[in-house]
């Protein structure tokens, strides 16, 4: 094979160097050669653009040696299919990976530039809606840092998630232009683009050997093209690579119409081809079955798939042995058509037979679960399906039926059964269902954390769990702990690496040594001057862009996360309110003094997410401005929470809000990023927070709510909402103040939508548990009024968050599912700088 960086080749210093004088000069060479611009005429988009080519410069080295060492030694590999990639800003990641950081800022100093104000200049990649794409992000992160062989495969969207504005407490949707002043760390490979199917019909044919075989005859092509960015281990030498596709028109693109003169028709129709890619869907934790998205999919997963055939050929390798070669993981249904895509190209390109292909197929993919509400389930609608990809619908046809008969032979004269597990849903309109899909075509399924494993196998794939057992797991989902405390928690991340040394940047269980220091009265002072130090950051900024004045002494009270009914930031408000009143029937009640912030975006189809939008907002300008209530309590909604803000956020809380209906959020994130950063959790026994509240102890943790199974009884019982209405006095008055119309000008009318769905229905319970939840918020109050009591519980939190790091996650799909060993990659010109990494700030 040919090597792809010869041993001998020329490092030019300039572009590898990292003294500060070298690192100046190459970034000042940048901002010539390559933004054309002069420091007198230079924006300031311009000098971070210089700075992430420079920084650009020094990993090339390891992400080509990276992809040299896989492709030479053709190790397995695992292939973490995603429809979302919540990445954030790669330039202070690559920094600390790269551990250039602090010379890098230096360097900037020199030059007249300030590094914090260049990375705040980067336009995140928002490739994704929250949790789940976010996720994906963390993921190749450890990958990379535990030196997996591993490629992310996704969509190159766009247009990402929208910018959110409010205008008039109204969540206001702006188009994410993030690519409009390009993107240094993606490079587009035109010369590796493949081509995607669609429509059309199918035939039988037979071949030179005599066999009857199927062709699809689409009714379109279309060109995917790869972008691929290195993603960097922390330390390591491993840069792996995050591939991308966009969507173009083929060159061969509507001859006929060129032909025939209409040259408008033919450039039309060829820009439509690009559509594909156009837009991420905005929808977290629903799903509503547009063709758009179908289309999306099957493109990505075509795409990779291919591509991944096409590395085993370039390593010479057969693809009887695809399954030993890579392990496919499935980031919820969105890549599953990835079942029916593997048994075509087997099939129909490569004239495996069914029983081999099915066996390949059934080896290579596994399957992760991240809801369980009904309408994020993905089903398509069969006549949809079937002109989209008509050749897969006939496999899927096959793949069911075959597998129907296995359930016939496990559970004989069991109809409801089977139609239950049918991958077609036949009990009106006809859908295909691509959990069943994922199910029967993976070799492992897990959930996201315990308690939603063992609801899987109770509830949702109950039926698939007593077909197959043995491919149930969990693995409990973590984040990684470079971007969420090394980089946005500088002064936080140094604290700890002052008492315990580094070592816990890579294996955060080394944390549990903060627990000796809980005890020092110093230590306790510095970690609460540490918090206090990032409240006042945060306050500096609410004051910047808000003119809002928030008490850096007051408890920092924070929910920021999609807004959905199930996450029941809407109960938070009720509480908000029930204080309020509290504050107007006496003012002067002694209160522990709270600041509640809020960020999220809600799908901009969601009408009640948005509602629960304008709620906050409407009780912020009433609370906020009302003279009784001195300052006591402040409620801000800040606006279009991403990545980039997420960083200043998870750092600043004093308290997590994690207040979901139980046994509604599948893990949770945020809990995570929130804890390790030292904020105590309000919580549900839900998701994650079970395991959390496990392993920071359980009086470090503020527990309300009702279980998961008592919320099943009762709903099962008869739930009746008014009976807490009528009930609690102090519940009523809130609810009635909001329908009178005192937060919304006198309206009675604007709330109505949200007090009616929780008085008539109430889904996700909030009257249930209010009561529970002010009780709990009492103590909350109670507890920080003895600070030093307080800063204990926060230190444990820390100290314990250990589980939580995302690389443990990947260490257990390593060794319950994936199976795919550690990879060294040998870089001989390559010096890592240790010192660098406590983060100068
Ligand atoms: C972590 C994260 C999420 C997920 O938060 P949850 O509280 O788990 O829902 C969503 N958005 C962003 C930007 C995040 O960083």
């Amino acid at each position: 094979m040919v090597s792809i960086v010869p041993n001998n080749i020329q490092i030019e210093d300039d572009r590898t160097g990292i003294d500060i004088e070298t690192l100046k000069r190459a970034f000042l060479d940048n901002l010539f050669y390559i933004q054309a611009k002069f420091p007198r005429i230079a924006t300031k988009n311009d000098y971070y653009m210089a700075l992430a080519y420079t920084v650009r410069d020094r990993l090339l080295n390891r992400w080509l040696r990276t992809t040299q060492t896989y492709l030479e030694k053709a190790p397995r590999t695992v292939a973490y299919l995603s429809a979302e990639f919540l990445l954030g800003p790669h330039l202070g990641n690559n920094l600390i990976n790269l551990g250039l950081y602090n010379v890098v800022k230096q360097a900037m100093e020199e030059l007249g530039l300030n590094l914090t104000d260049l990375l705040e200049q980067e336009e995140e990649p928002g490739l994704g809606n929250g949790g789940l794409g976010r996720l994906a992000a963390c993921y190749i992160d450890s990958l990379a840092t535990l030196e997996i062989p591993a490629i992310g495969y996704g969509i190159r969207y766009q247009f990402g998630i929208f910018d959110q504005e409010i205008k008039d407490g109204w969540q206001v949707e702006i188009t994410d232009l993030w690519l409009q002043y390009g993107n240094p760390w993606e490079v587009a490979r035109p010369e590796a683009a493949l081509e995607v199917k669609f429509g059309g019909r199918t035939e039988v044919y037979t071949d030179e050997h005599g066999r009857y075989r199927i062709r699809w005859v689409p009714f379109k092509v279309m060109k995917g093209v790869p972008y691929d960015t290195p993603i960097l281990g922390f330390q390591t030498n491993t840069a792996n690579t995050l591939r991308l596709w966009k969507a173009e028109a083929p060159e061969s693109f509507d001859f006929e119409a060129f032909n025939k003169g209409d040259y408008f028709g033919a450039v039309h129709a060829k820009s439509e081809c690009e559509n594909i890619t156009k837009v991420l869907y905005p929808n977290d934790e629903s799903h509503q079955g547009k063709q758009l998205r179908l289309e999306q999919q099957y493109f990505f997963v075509s795409c990779s798939l291919q591509d991944m055939i096409r590395i085993m050929q370039i390593q010479n390798l057969t693809l009887e042995r695809f399954h030993e070669h890579y392990a496919i993981q499935l980031n919820d249904t969105h890549p599953t058509i990835g079942v029916a895509e593997l048994m075509r190209l087997l099939l129909d390109e490569y004239g495996f037979e069914w029983d081999r292909a099915w066996n390949i197929t059934t080896r290579t993919f596994a399957y992760t679960n991240h809801t369980l509400l009904p309408e994020a389930l993905e089903r398509w609608p069969l006549a949809m399906f079937a002109s989209l990809l008509p050749r897969h619908l006939e496999i899927i046809y096959e793949i069911n039926c075959r597998f129907l008969d296995e359930v016939r032979i496990k559970f004989p004269d069991d109809g409801d059964r089977l139609r239950r597990m049918s991958i077609i849903d036949e009990s009106g309109e006809r859908y295909v269902r691509m959990a069943n899909l994922a199910c029967v075509g993976s070799f492992a399924i897990n959930g996201v954390a315990e308690l939603h494993s063992e609801l899987l196998k109770q509830t949702t794939l109950h039926d698939f769990y007593e077909m197959y057992p043995e491919k149930f797991t969990n693995v409990t989902n973590g984040v990684t702990p470079r971007r969420f405390m090394l980089l946005s928690n500088p002064r936080l991340a140094n604290l700890i690496t002052n008492k315990i040394g580094d070592g816990w940047i890579k294996r955060l269980d080394e944390l549990r040594k903060l627990e000796d220091f809980v005890h020092d009265a110093n230590f306790r002072h510095d970690f609460r001057q540490v918090k206090q130090a990032v409240k006042q950051d945060l306050a500096d900024h609410i004051r910047t862009h808000y003119s809002i004045d928030v008490n850096p002494n007051s408890l920092f009270d924070i929910q920021a996360k999609r807004i959905h009914e199930y996450k029941r930031q809407h109960l938070n408000a009720l509480y908000i309110v029930t204080l309020y009143n509290r504050l107007k029937a006496d003012p002067d009640l002694d209160i522990t003094p709270r600041t509640f912030l809020f960020g999220g975006k809600a799908a901009p189809g969601y009408y009640m997410a948005k509602l629960m939008i304008k709620l906050i907002n409407s009780i912020a300008d009433v609370v906020n401005n009302d003279p009784d209530v001195r300052d006591r309590i402040k409620v801000v909604f800040l606006k279009d929470y991403n990545v980039k803000f997420a960083q200043r956020v998870y750092p600043a809380a004093d308290l997590s809000e994690q207040i979901s209906t139980a046994g509604k959020e599948a893990s949770g994130t945020g809990n995570m990023k929130f804890s390790m950063n030292g904020a105590l959790t309000i919580g549900t026994l839900d998701g994650a927070n079970i395991e959390i509240r496990e392993a920071v102890g359980v009086d470090n943790f503020f527990l309300f709510g009702l279980t998961a199974e008592e919320v099943l009884a009762k709903k099962a019982s008869g739930y009746n909402p008014w009976d807490y209405y009528n009930s609690n006095p102090e519940l009523k008055l809130v609810i009635d103040r909001l329908a009178s119309g005192f937060f919304s000008h006198g309206d009675p009318n604007l709330f109505k939508p949200l007090l009616d769905s929780l008085l008539y229905r109430d889904e996700y319970l909030l009257l249930a548990d209010y009561q529970s939840y002010v009780e709990c918020q009492e103590r909350v109050s109670q507890a920080y009024r003895d600070s030093d009591y307080w800063t204990r519980m926060s230190i444990l939190n820390v100290a314990r968050m250990g589980k939580f790091s995302s690389d443990r996650s990947i260490q257990d799909y390593l060794q319950h599912i994936w199976k795919a060993p550690a990879v060294k990659v040998d870089v001989p010109e390559y010096t890592q700088s240790h010192s660098d990494l406590k983060l100068t700030f």
